[in-house]
């Protein structure tokens, strides 16, 4: 609820549009119940998406315009297969000990991105210029595993740019994309990079994130329990330090938050 208040409120107050995503790639055999909770919620609380629901843009049905996207990587020199396994980089940058291989990328063989060890720069609303080293940060960016499946790092971009996406909204817990992401986009011929905008993410009193297994209440449950959706955006904001608590606010009033 935090981040949809972000998003609506502030693509609002500055004339923009909302676009609704659906980032399936990770739901396994719940998708689609759970993107039908998802925009249950989103409806019941007010947050209307200006692209419309449908047909709903899901990534999982993007796979042609990603193979064809790498496919461009590829004949431009910039991907190359990978063998490594998650547990042989174990948390570190990726050494880039597969760029000289010359793999094909078909079966089992991930496909990363050559990064040059450059700086790159990105405007965040919140925090101001951004100023991150991929190359350091994760070595060459991983864009389709050892499995087949997309990286999230590279089917959002690829979406940002084909979607015309301008702004992008999220928790802070992603501020350290933000570089690989640009450097991604321009190797995809993005001339600028969207703005950002990392909101703090709302924690537990033991500073854990919220998420359901922590015992946060789903959007769900509250309206179960009777909570009205202006409650429930409220309490949200006030959590997020937006408002003072025990205010009550509908979907429409969020763009008032940041004009
Ligand atoms: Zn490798």
């Amino acid at each position: 609820v935090v981040n949809a208040i972000y998003v609506w409120g502030l693509s609002r107050a500055t004339g923009g549009h909302v676009h609704l995503r659906i980032e399936d790639h990770d739901q396994g055999r719940c998708r689609d119940a759970f993107v039908e909770a998802c925009l249950d919620d989103l409806e019941w609380l007010g947050f209307e998406p200006d692209s419309g629901l449908t047909p709903l843009d899901r990534q999982t049905e993007r796979t042609a315009r990603y193979e064809a996207v790498l496919d461009s990587l590829r004949a431009a020199g910039l991907a190359y297969g990978c063998t490594c396994s998650r547990r042989e980089i174990a948390g570190r940058p990726y050494s880039g000990r597969c760029r000289a291989l010359g793999m094909p990328l078909r079966g089992n063989v991930g496909s990363r991105l050559r990064l040059d060890d450059t700086e790159e720069n990105a405007f965040d609303l919140a925090r101001g210029e951004l100023r991150q080293r991929p190359a350091e940060q994760c070595g060459d960016l991983l864009m389709r595993d050892r499995h087949g499946h997309w990286t999230y790092q590279f089917a959002v971009t690829v979406d940002d740019l084909d979607q015309g996406v301008t702004l992008v909204i999220r928790g802070a817990d992603l501020v350290d994309s933000t570089g690989r992401q640009v450097a991604l986009a321009r190797a995809l011929g993005r001339r600028h990079p969207p703005v950002f905008l990392h909101h703090g993410l709302v924690r537990a009193a033991d500073g854990a994130k919220l998420s359901k297994s922590t015992g946060a209440p789903s959007i769900h449950a509250l309206r179960s329990a009777g909570q009205t959706a202006a409650q429930v955006i409220g309490a949200a904001a006030a959590a997020a330090g937006l408002v003072p608590t025990g205010t009550r606010l509908d979907a429409t009033d969020t763009p008032a938050l940041f004009g």
